[in-house]
């Protein structure tokens, strides 16, 4: 039994031994697959191994670039959505070029009504009359009193000064002033009129409140812009307030007041309305935020 014993310890040796030397070959062979792979580098393999061993960080490192990816998609999305968002705001700025035109923004433009209306525009108290607030052909209040009687304060205190100051035209009814427009259109046409004169209907002296002024003895600056440059016409811009009027049409405002600058144009609303307008350099359409 022994031999066998022998034989079977021998044969236990030999089998060992070959297992060892297959081990380390395929180790071996691993080691030069391995190798091959790094470019036959140990410092790099070495590392790769290390690597191999320690897979967590090196999916956090694949996982970066991912969570990288988010921020760089949501950079896409938003840079398309700039440019979606551009085409949007170019047709929205169109529009909005061609629109002022029809808008009743441009207060010199008269709207397209086939009637006047019934009663006048009362603002806080205040009577408006312009282009887009016509008054009633009916409506014939005369000069106002009060308005008048401002007047010649003012007059009373400007004479003081040595200035003779005239309300040339005052209070205008409905039929003179469409007597007077149609003379105007018929002499320059209607667009040239328009800028100076208003339809019957949409003129402030129909109110009673507007007065012309000038300087007696300075008729050759009545109704013309070269009153202004006049001491009359200096005086009554810087005073006017005091007694409750103001400069109605006044320079670089005819889109708001539908009416190019008027010197000598002056309109009665009260001392309290005439200096906040005054100090604020504004004019009637927007103190009353129309
Ligand atoms: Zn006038």
């Amino acid at each position: 039994m022994k031999p066998t014993k022998k034989k079977s310890e021998f044969n236990k040796k030999f089998y060992i031994k070959w297992m060892v030397i297959a081990m380390t070959a395929i180790w071996a062979a691993i080691a030069a697959v391995w190798l091959s792979m790094h470019n036959w580098d140990t410092e790099e393999s070495m590392q790769a191994l290390a690597q191999a061993f320690t897979e967590q960080p090196a999916e956090t490192e694949q996982q970066a670039p991912t969570e990288q990816e988010e921020p760089a998609v949501k950079e896409e999305q938003a840079a398309t959505e700039e440019k979606t968002g551009q085409p949007e705001a170019q047709p929205e700025k169109q529009p909005k070029e061609e629109t002022p035109a029809p808008a009743p923004k441009d207060a010199t433009v008269y709207p397209d009504i086939d009637q006047l209306p019934a009663e006048p525009t009362i603002i806080n108290g205040i009577l408006l009359a312009n282009k887009q607030h016509p008054l009633p052909a009916s409506y014939a209040p005369g000069e106002n009193a009060k308005a008048r009687a401002a007047f010649d304060s003012m007059a009373q205190a400007a004479a003081k000064d040595g200035l003779q100051l005239v309300a040339f035209s005052t209070y205008r009814g409905f039929d003179r002033q469409k007597q007077l427009y149609e003379g105007y259109v018929a002499k320059d046409g209607q667009a040239a009129a328009d800028r100076y004169s208003a339809r019957p209907g949409f003129s402030e002296h129909q109110t009673g409140l507007a007065f012309d002024i000038g300087e007696a003895g300075q008729e050759q600056h009545w109704a013309s812009s070269s009153f202004g440059e006049t001491a009359g016409g200096k005086w009554v811009k810087e005073n006017a307030h005091n007694y409750g009027f103001i400069l109605r049409y006044p320079q670089g405002k005819e889109q708001i007041t539908g009416y190019m600058h008027e010197s000598w144009h002056f309109r009665y609303v009260g001392k309290e309305a005439a200096t906040a307008i005054y100090n604020q350099n504004i004019t009637l359409e927007e103190y009353l935020g129309i």
